[in-house]
């Protein structure tokens, strides 16, 4: 039987797991799934990973859960795929803790990321998932198949591998790494807990979701003389647009190779970087104490009492000494790059023949030319749809990266298999 490899245990390898089982459940042949995970399954969710405290509700509706949407990519077998997947819902997971009555009556409130953790766990054990402990340290291709490589020693071949997670956190050229008073959107909240202390003058770095509850985080929690500065490069700070036309495309992603790049472009601009929920809005809007300044951090200085941020906007650079100073400006997509071996190298750079990698995500979420496949679900928002490299459409995505290895039924819907570019 061939191996689909996950780079993670959390929300998309679980979603991958527990598709295969209910594919097998169906009667198709789906591959072995090896979720190949660090830390604690759905760790980034927990609070004990940094990320998150673990108390910050998701932004996206928990009905948005592992099957969503339910897509009937299946030909004649949907209907039992689907059937199948029905165990591993969202309100089945409040059933069998006995809270689906008090969710609904509470208006459906959008979990903690703990909470949503505790559910992407019960779905990895209801599904059998099959998670082998160990961080992936290399990743190279040798006769025909991935091999991926350990920390600390063991080897998994593979047909094909799947990269998940946020990556680590994007950095400001300076950056030192485990700098007292230099935070980041992972480590801000291992140290959360100490801020109320001290006044001091904070800036944070970033207009994203992260930022977001970062700056309500030190809002309600620093001493109240303190000054929180949010760098922000568009110089004001935006909300997601959610109306339906904008939510449809991340759920259904059928109309949107449809769109000229430089309007998905746009649209990813609008919806999904550097902006912040209409929860996260909502509770900025009633807060004091901070103050949104125009500009991007070139470079960050750190001495022992103080960290000088350079800020540039346009031709302007004027340098600024903090207390305390969080770099929230999202995560590197592109962490897997490190991971390559030579022979993977050489293949991607063949594959991208100096393009964008982003634009050449195809169908099944792979780089297109990309033998052994390469499923990079986190950059396949520009060409195959928004949703893909969040929590927006995790059935879909499953669906997607497994039809590669899964004869389809006769009657299936086919696939297009060119890559979409404008
Ligand atoms: C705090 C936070 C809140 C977010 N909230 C939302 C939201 O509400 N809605 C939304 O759509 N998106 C949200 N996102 C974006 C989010 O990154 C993705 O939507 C989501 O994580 C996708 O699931 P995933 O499986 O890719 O990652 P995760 O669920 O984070 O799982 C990745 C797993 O990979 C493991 N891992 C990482 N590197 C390695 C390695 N080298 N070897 C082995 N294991 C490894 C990690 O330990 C982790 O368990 C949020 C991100 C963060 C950081």
């Amino acid at each position: 039987m061939r191996t689909l490899a996950v780079i993670g245990a959390g929300a998309k390898g679980i979603a991958i797991a527990a598709k295969a089982r209910a594919l097998a459940a169906a009667g198709l042949g789906p591959p072995r799934v090896v979720l190949v995970e660090r830390g604690t399954p759905a760790g980034t969710w927990t609070g004990d990973q940094g990320y998150t405290s673990g108390l910050l509700p998701l932004g996206t509706p928990p009905e948005k859960d592992v099957g969503y949407p339910y897509p009937e990519s299946w030909g004649a077998a949907s209907g039992a795929v689907t059937e199948a997947m029905m165990a591993y819902t969202w309100p089945r997971h409040l059933i069998a803790r006995g809270t689906y009555a008090d969710w609904v009556d509470r208006g459906r409130l959008r979990p903690a990321h703990r909470e949503w953790g505790e559910y992407l766990r019960a779905v990895g054990a209801a599904c059998g998932a099959e998670i082998v402990a160990g961080e992936a340290a290399s990743l190279d291709i040798e006769d025909g198949h991935w091999r991926l490589g350990l920390a600390g020693g063991g080897l998994i071949d593979a047909a094909g591998v799947v990269l998940t997670g946020p990556g680590p956190p994007t950095q400001v050229p300076g950056q030192p790494r485990g700098h007292p008073l230099v935070l980041d959107g992972r480590t801000f909240w291992q140290h959360a807990g100490d801020l109320g202390q001290r006044a001091g003058s904070i800036c944070v770095v970033g207009s994203g979701e992260t930022a977001a509850w970062i700056v309500i985080t030190l809002a309600q929690q620093c001493h109240e003389r303190s000054t929180i500065d949010v760098l922000t490069s568009r110089g004001v700070l935006y909300s997601r647009g959610e109306s339906y036309d904008e939510n449809r495309f991340y759920s259904d992603p059928g109309d949107w190779p449809r769109l000229a790049e430089s309007h998905r472009r746009e649209f990813l601009e609008r919806t999904d970087r550097g902006v912040f929920s209409v929860q996260a809005e909502a509770t900025l809007n009633k807060l004091h104490g901070f103050r949104t300044l125009a500009g991007r951090a070139v470079a960050l200085e750190a001495g022992q009492r103080q960290v000088v941020v350079t800020i540039g906007y346009g031709e302007d650079r004027e340098r600024v000494a903090y207390d305390l100073v969080i770099v929230a400006m999202g995560f590197n997509s592109r962490w897997f790059e490190g991971l390559l071996g030579g022979e993977a190298q050489r293949r991607l750079a063949a594959a991208r023949a100096g393009d964008d990698l982003e634009r050449l995500i195809d169908v099944n979420l792979a780089v297109t030319g990309l033998e052994p496949p390469l499923h990079l679900p986190v950059l396949a928002g520009l060409a195959q749809g928004p949703g893909f490299p969040n929590l927006s459409c995790l059935g879909l995505l499953s669906d997607r990266v497994l039809r590669r290895y899964v004869p389809l039924p006769e009657t299936a819907p086919q696939l297009s298999e060119r890559s979409y570019r404008a």
